[in-house]
């Protein structure tokens, strides 16, 4: 079997540099070799400009919205963005396959390896059976109204049947302000493994839990729901549901734009054996609120982070390359190698995939991607 030597202007490990001058190889189908002083590598050797790095990986996506591309206005705020979102997912049109199968070769073509994919329907099991990605599927489930607790987790079971042979599949709770205490018992009963939530994606969320008010209780209006049952906890949401989270051995939360110190130490708390990943979608952000998380907060405290690109009803395109090369921009004080670890190997320790994924370990078959000033193309 052919053998490539790979070298860059940089290589990157999953963890950190190599040293100047160091060589990657791998077999033909892209399973790592050895990583070597060029001295040591003889001849051949291919000359990349950029930096080569572990295949990329996309903790938080949304395939299904595909087809969405262009159709919802920037920066409408959160609320109105929902509500365009479920409107939008009323429309649904023939176009959604084929959207949704560009959307995955895009995402094959720039080096996503694997993916963490929210389902709020078994469209995408199609698509997914003939892709070369890893999609960790995690059917997401919501309903704030308790007593329809045991019809929702009902029809999420169902979809979570469609997918029957794809074995990496959950069912989650879509976010604090959509799912009851019932609900989250019912989910947290069977799937504990690997859980994640959309989290404190805008003020407003903050605002319901604590006063009960504000335009989260207008789109339950908009929509029908009566909120006679709810009162508010008078805290943010994140610290609000803790305790429902407990049961869950690993947890990415997404978004995280209005999350607070306290929010974060109260979940330390809560949920003491919970394995935590923050999971940063900067480029929906700036598509929807306009408002970016507060990464120094996240980065002091040492937590785990990886990236998503959320759905491309809230960005252009599903591109991690592009996600790194927009945190460099806005963010020069973070260490370049901080930012594509968050992109390869804190990904996969967040979808648990590190064993496959996320690193040039010697035996692993990561994907072999050359990434310059945020854009990338696989090489393997
Ligand atoms: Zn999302």
């Amino acid at each position: 079997m052919k053998i490539r030597k790979l070298k860059a202007d940089r290589l990157f490990t999953g963890e950190d540099f190599a040293p100047d001058d160091f060589v990657l190889i791998a077999d033909a189908s892209g399973k790592i070799l050895d990583l070597v002083p060029g001295d040591y590598a003889g001849e051949d050797i291919e000359q990349h400009d950029g930096i080569l790095v572990p295949g990329w990986i996309n903790a938080h996506c949304h395939l299904e919205l595909s087809h969405m591309a262009g159709q919802i206005p920037e920066k409408t705020g959160m609320v109105p963005f929902l509500l365009a979102v479920m409107q939008h997912r009323v429309d649904r049109i023939a176009r959604q396959e084929i959207a949704m199968q560009q959307a995955d070769e895009a995402m094959y073509a720039e080096g996503i390896v694997a993916v963490g994919d929210i389902c709020n329907s078994a469209d995408t099991v199609g698509v997914k059976q003939n892709s070369r990605i890893r999609y960790h599927n995690f059917i997401e489930t919501s309903g704030f109204v308790p007593a329809g607790a045991a019809t929702r987790f009902a029809a999420a079971k169902n979809i979570l049947g469609a997918f029957g042979g794809q074995s990496q599949t959950a069912i989650v709770p879509h976010a604090p302000y959509s799912v009851s205490p019932e609900l989250f018992r019912m989910i947290f009963e069977e799937y504990t493994q690997l859980s994640t939530m959309h989290n404190q994606e805008s003020e407003a969320e903050n605002d319901f839990f604590r006063e009960g008010n504000g335009p989260f209780r207008d789109l339950f209006a908009a929509i029908g729901v009566s909120l006679d049952f709810f009162q508010a906890p008078q805290q943010n949401s994140l610290p609000a549901v803790a305790p429902l989270l407990q049961a869950a051995r690993q947890l990415i939360l997404v978004h995280n734009t209005v999350t607070a110190p306290e929010d974060i130490l109260a979940l330390q708390e809560q949920a003491p054996q919970t394995a935590l990943y923050w999971c940063l979608c900067p480029l929906a952000n700036e598509y929807i609120t306009g408002t970016l998380p507060p990464i120094d907060l996240f980065r002091n405290r040492q937590l785990n982070i990886c990236l998503g690109t959320d759905s491309l009803a809230s960005n252009y395109r599903l591109s991690i390359a592009e996600t790194v090369g927009f945190l460099e921009q806005r963010f020069p004080q973070i260490p370049q190698p901080e930012i594509l670890h968050w992109a390869t190997l804190g990904g996969a320790k967040a979808l648990q995939l590190e064993h496959a994924f996320g690193s040039f370990g010697k035996g692993k078959s990561p994907g072999i991607v050359c990434y310059q000033a945020g854009v990338s193309k696989r090489i393997l």
